[in-house]
């Protein structure tokens, strides 16, 4: 199967954008007017992974007619042991909060107003910066000589809440980018 540069990031954001939960669930996410994130699994509990930190404490997800209905530590999880903090345990906004920003925004270089874009047209952007930020700024020998072959103009930055498969895909697509500043959010 062949996978185009294009499908390759739309894969990742997809996986990226994915199950995000939390706990201590209020009534509050029943408001009218919230997102709509609906799960694939109607009634029943999800093992997740809190998103927020390096900790990656466990989580157990209730869900009832594809909505959140309760949140809570995993007791069986080796970090948490069904424990949260604050954090953990209010991240359900993820999912409900009306403040979460659902579309693409777009602020022009100068501007002082952003746009709502297409996930396409970021798609197809954000591979047209990689290209010619790649381009311009490709370094095939070092100043002795030797081959090195990479771009100095990019750097990648992983979080903690990332597979290994994940960062597996994504350390490679990186490398083969030639690209050598690779950094994650729970080291800097
Ligand atoms: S310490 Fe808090 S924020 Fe970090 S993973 Fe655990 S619950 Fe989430």
């Amino acid at each position: 199967m062949s996978v185009s540069r294009r499908d390759f990031l739309k894969l990742g954001g997809a996986t990226v954008g994915g199950l995000l939960l939390g706990n201590g669930l209020p009534d509050a996410v029943a408001a009218e007017g919230e997102p709509q994130f609906l799960l694939h699994k109607k009634v029943g509990e999800i093992a997740t992974i809190c998103t927020y930190c390096a900790v990656g404490c466990g989580q157990i997800v209730g869900v009832q007619g594809g909505r959140v209905v309760n949140v809570e530590g995993d007791p069986d999880h080796p970090i948490n042991r069904g424990t949260l903090c604050s954090k953990g345990a209010a991240n359900w906004q993820v999912i409900y909060s009306p403040e979460r920003v659902t579309k693409v925004q777009y602020r022009a270089p100068g501007s002082d107003k952003w746009e709502e874009k297409s996930w396409d047209w970021a798609l197809d952007r954000i591979a047209q910066k990689i290209k010619e930020t790649r381009d311009k700024t490709f370094v095939a020998k070092d100043k002795d000589g030797a081959t090195v072959n990479r771009t100095e103009g990019i750097a990648y930055l992983g979080g903690a809440q990332h597979t290994n498969e994940e960062v597996y895909s994504w350390v490679k697509a990186a490398r083969a980018l030639g690209i050598v500043y690779l950094e994650h959010q729970a080291r800097i």
